[in-house]
């Protein structure tokens, strides 16, 4: 891969576990203590920037580590909407409850916002092929966007990956190879070989890999900002596979922070199946980024097959979020996953795959939570991805002859 243009400026280094920075090199990992570093914007930008409504997260191109934003890859990803979920606050017992509802971004998934960076970033330094390694929303994103900027996608999927996303990917017209392993951590390394021996851009979002593609996880902090008129909520909680979501949305508040728009950060809850919990491990644990690493979970079980990750790729972004922000890895079982989905379904209308409904399920377990606390759930990934799943768990529909009575019948049960 070669780096034609110039450097990427108004950004440096940060690490979060020793608190070194400096200015950008080729090389990510951090001189002091060996943690993945991330990218930390030092622009200032005028305050007007988030009292704007976006139209896509380009809205936020001053704090996205591009060189000529006007070049983006964007299919108008981000600027997704805030609802307000009463029936669900009220039986979650929570006071007040909105959905940021991310399955309304163009492939379907939050995945969308860091693959229309990366992309970005990726043909910036002359790239014409992208991989990645992905249990379904990346690798989606990534075919998407690639077809978008005309250029290879090459995907490996590990065998968390369902049939849906598979057949999305593959619509795009991406090269999809399913890679015989459960563990992402071993398609990681084929990927990155792959990207070694012939150059491509690793586009997994994974920072401690990748450190610009995850920089599009922020603009979540930033639009909520902007939608709660400035008075961000108690909790913020996500489903947690490789961290990168909850991990970028941190960093995001801490632009915020740093940029004087807020005092406080909310807490952050990272929500795991019960089957595949490294980040509740390494919190209980008190694990470093480095001794997480050591610590893969040996064998992971669920239906939340999107963060069945065995390690916390993103662990040195997510596991300070949790931990400076008084947050918490809360873990949910499969039944919960399940009635969550449905319960999202039918109590607000939206429907997400399981994947996205563990954070659901986590709702009526945040510590210290009650009838006087703010949450925002981020609704991650579209159900229509996995309608296999609601199929199987609804009853089908009821024959009738074209009669009234058949009708009237049918309504009885
Ligand atoms: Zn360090």
């Amino acid at each position: 891969m070669t780096d034609t243009g110039a450097p990427v400026q108004g950004f440096e280094w940060a690490c979060h576990a020793c608190g070194a920075s400096g200015p950008l090199t080729e090389d990510f990992s951090c001189p002091r203590c060996g943690d993945p570093r991330s990218l930390r914007a030092l622009a200032e930008v005028p305050a007007a920037l988030f009292h704007d409504r976006p139209k896509s997260l380009w809205h936020y191109a001053p704090l996205l580590p591009v060189r000529d934003p006007f070049r983006a890859v964007t299919l108008g990803e981000g600027a997704t909407p805030l609802v307000p979920a009463r029936r669900l606050a009220r039986s979650c017992g929570l006071g007040e409850l909105h959905l940021k509802n991310e399955t309304l971004n163009p492939t379907g998934s939050f995945k969308d916002r860091q693959v229309s960076v990366g992309i970005t970033c990726a043909l910036e330094r002359g790239c014409d092929t992208v991989a990645v390694v992905s249990s379904g929303n990346v690798g989606v994103a990534t075919a998407a966007y690639a077809a978008r900027a005309g250029i290879r996608a090459v995907l490996f999927m590990h065998g968390q990956a369902g049939a849906g996303k598979i057949a999305q990917a593959c619509a795009y017209g991406a090269r999809v190879l399913r890679v015989d392993t459960p563990a992402p951590s071993e398609a990681f390394r084929l990927c990155l070989d792959a990207c070694a021996a012939w150059g491509w851009a690793h586009l997994s979002t994974a920072g401690m890999y990748e450190p610009w593609n995850v920089e599009g996880a922020k603009t979540v902090a930033y639009e909520l900002f902007r939608q709660y008129g400035g008075d961000l909520p108690e909790w913020v909680v996500a489903p947690v596979g490789g961290g990168g979501l909850l991990g970028g949305v941190w960093r995001g508040f801490l632009d915020l922070k740093r940029l004087g728009l807020v005092d406080r950060i909310p807490r952050m809850a990272g929500v795991q199946a019960a089957g595949c919990a490294p980040l509740k491990q390494a919190l209980d644990g008190g694990f470093s980024f480095q001794e997480s690493l050591r610590h893969p979970w040996p064998d992971p079980k669920t239906i939340a097959g999107g963060i069945a990750d065995d390690i916390l790729f993103d662990g040195h972004t997510v596991l300070p979020a949790l931990r400076t922000t008084g947050g918490a890895a809360v873990t949910v079982e499969e039944g919960e996953i399940e009635a969550a989905a449905l319960a999202l379904a039918r109590q607000e209308g939206v429907l997400c795959e399981p994947t996205a409904a563990v954070a659901v399920a986590a709702l009526s377990k945040l510590p210290g939570a009650g009838p006087d606390t703010r949450v925002c759930c981020l609704v991650t990934g579209n159900g229509l991805k996995d309608i296999a799943f609601f199929q199987e768990r609804t009853p089908g529909p009821v024959p009738v002859r074209p009669a009234l009575e058949d009708v009237r019948k049918a309504l009885e049960d």
